[in-house]
């Protein structure tokens, strides 16, 4: 599939299951798309309830002897997963590109990030400590240890494949828990191809299983079902999420969600103009659009606001629109059909109630799903992209002239996931951005994802915290044994 596999190998296509790749007993492939062109590249093994459960055996069987290996031996083996993973980079990058459609240097930056949770999980693993006090009436000692939670079940989504499966598969196996990795539909080469790299890189047979499949609710709520499964991490839309919840509260799972998000960007007057756009490339164009921390609404104060606008329309019209792997392509292609047709919704709905459209706006010809980078100025509240995760390259616009009306547009949403705030009064912006009910607030930068900071969200952004230490205890459980002395 993977033209100049340079450094690579065969892709698998099929499940990984106790350290073997096996076509599984549906009988059945899924295909897979290449959306800057829409035609199938490969398929890959569709999963059934019944293989998904002999994924929970094998990551049952390998439970107890991950728990025990020495923190150390786990950082190694996270260390070189680590190093394969850069060693792989190039080839890694134009298999997400050929299945996701996203630019090569999207791809390849997801790549570099995708591995750092590795590095900064392999220093982590040997930094699990718990805690000894005196009990306050000094009669006895609390202790508390850190042990790993058990099986967890990893659903990922198709915009980041390579990076939301290693912030999953890092901490969890940094905290000596065994998984089961149930990769995106429509991206799943990207996952098997890790999967292959981790396998070479030492981690033992059934610490790391992946299911692809056609139909994710059975065998997902199967798995959930299964007593032996402990842990729930997913990354994906709010709907599903909500599923997963209920799914989870059967056997009372431990759920991590990184949900959806409806980021608010705001700019002020006194903020530096060229950074502010730069920030605004980066916060709506990174992915084309496709990130949950992706700007959604800008509130831009009306001092700045044509300046903002027209230089925005200038940098996004500049962006060549192409194949994810054309190596001259800024903005890659859309995941799939359904999409195109949201974008175009929510663009159409916006000009309908009043919106101008100052670059772009409507879909081209062809047969790959691409929407071209676009502008909407003066956008009306009422519109549904100011409600609605857009996931695409269109920038919606809002003046506003009260720094105080800005904060309450941009608390006025379910969503909590990112915000970002642009100023060039450091302590207002430190004051705004404790205001803003939001996980995360991007203050004078266009990006937060660091594997090294707490990502997550809150209201229905989601539940609990990727990366950083918090990650990491995600995937344990304080244990605490109250001694005697
Ligand atoms: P998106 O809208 O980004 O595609 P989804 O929430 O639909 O996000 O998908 C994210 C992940 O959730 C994918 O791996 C998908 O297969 C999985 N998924 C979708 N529906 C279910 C379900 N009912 N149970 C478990 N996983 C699901």
């Amino acid at each position: 599939v993977v033209p100049d596999a340079k450094g690579g190998f065969a892709i698998p296509t099929d499940l990984l299951i106790a350290d073997k790749w096996t076509a599984g007993t549906s009988g059945k492939r899924i295909d897979v798309l290449n959306p800057s062109t829409g035609e199938v590249l490969t398929s890959v093994a569709d999963a059934t309830v019944a293989d998904g459960l002999s994924a929970v055996d094998a990551a049952a069987a390998a439970a107890a002897s991950w728990a025990a290996t020495p923190p150390r031996a786990r950082a190694n083996v996270l260390q070189r997963c680590f190093q394969s993973m850069l060693e792989h980079a190039d080839w890694l990058a134009q298999i997400i590109s050929l299945e996701n459609g996203k630019a090569l240097p999207d791809a390849r930056g997801e790549v570099l990030y995708a591995a750092e949770f590795f590095r900064w999980y392999a220093e982590e693993a040997v930094r699990i400590n718990g805690d000894l006090a005196i009990a306050p009436a000094g009669g006895n000692r609390i202790v508390v240890q850190y042990q790993p939670i058990g099986i967890a079940l990893l659903i990922t989504p198709w915009n980041f494949p390579a990076a939301m499966a290693t912030r999953k598969i890092a901490p969890a196996l940094a905290a000596g828990c065994t998984c089961i990795l149930k990769p995106a539909e429509e991206t799943p080469l990207t996952a098997l191809a890790v999967g292959e790299i981790l396998r070479r890189a030492g981690v033992p047979a059934g610490v790391v299983n992946m299911v692809n499949t056609s139909d994710p609710g059975p065998l997902c709520s199967a798995i959930l079902r299964d007593m032996r499964v402990r842990k729930l991490s997913f990354t994906g839309s709010t709907e599903v999420g909500k599923i997963l919840l209920r799914e989870a509260s059967y056997n009372v799972i431990n759920s991590s969600m990184e949900l959806g998000g409806n980021a608010p960007f705001l700019v002020l007057d006194d903020a530096d103009l060229d950074a502010a756009i730069e920030g605004a490339m980066i916060a709506k164009m990174r992915n084309a659009g496709e990130a949950c921390t992706a700007a959604n609404r800008f509130y831009v104060q009306e001092g700045i606001y044509p300046a903002f606008v027209e230089k925005l329309v200038e940098k996004m019209g500049a962006l060549k629109l192409g194949a994810g792997t054309d190596t001259t392509t800024q903005c890659g292609a859309m995941i799939n059909r359904a999409a195109i047709e949201k974008i175009t919704s929510l663009v159409d709905d916006a000009v309908a109630k009043g919106a101008k459209v100052k670059l772009g706006g409507k879909v081209g010809e062809g047969a790959g799903f691409f929407y071209p980078p676009s502008v909407l100025a003066d956008v009306p509240l009422n519109a549904n992209l100011i409600r609605e995760e857009i996931f695409g390259p269109v920038a919606a616009i809002v003046p506003f002239k009260d720094v105080e009306d800005a904060i309450r547009m941009a608390n006025d949403t379910e969503y909590g996931l990112s915000a970002y705030v642009y100023t060039g009064d450091l302590k207002r912006g430190m004051q705004i951005s404790e205001r803003l009910e939001y996980g995360m607030v991007a203050l004078n930068r266009g990006l937060v994802s660091d594997p090294a900071a707490p990502f997550g969200g809150v209201k229905q952004s989601g539940l609990g915290r990727e990366g950083a230490h918090h990650g990491l205890l995600e995937f344990t459980e304080a244990k605490y044994i109250a001694v005697s002395w």
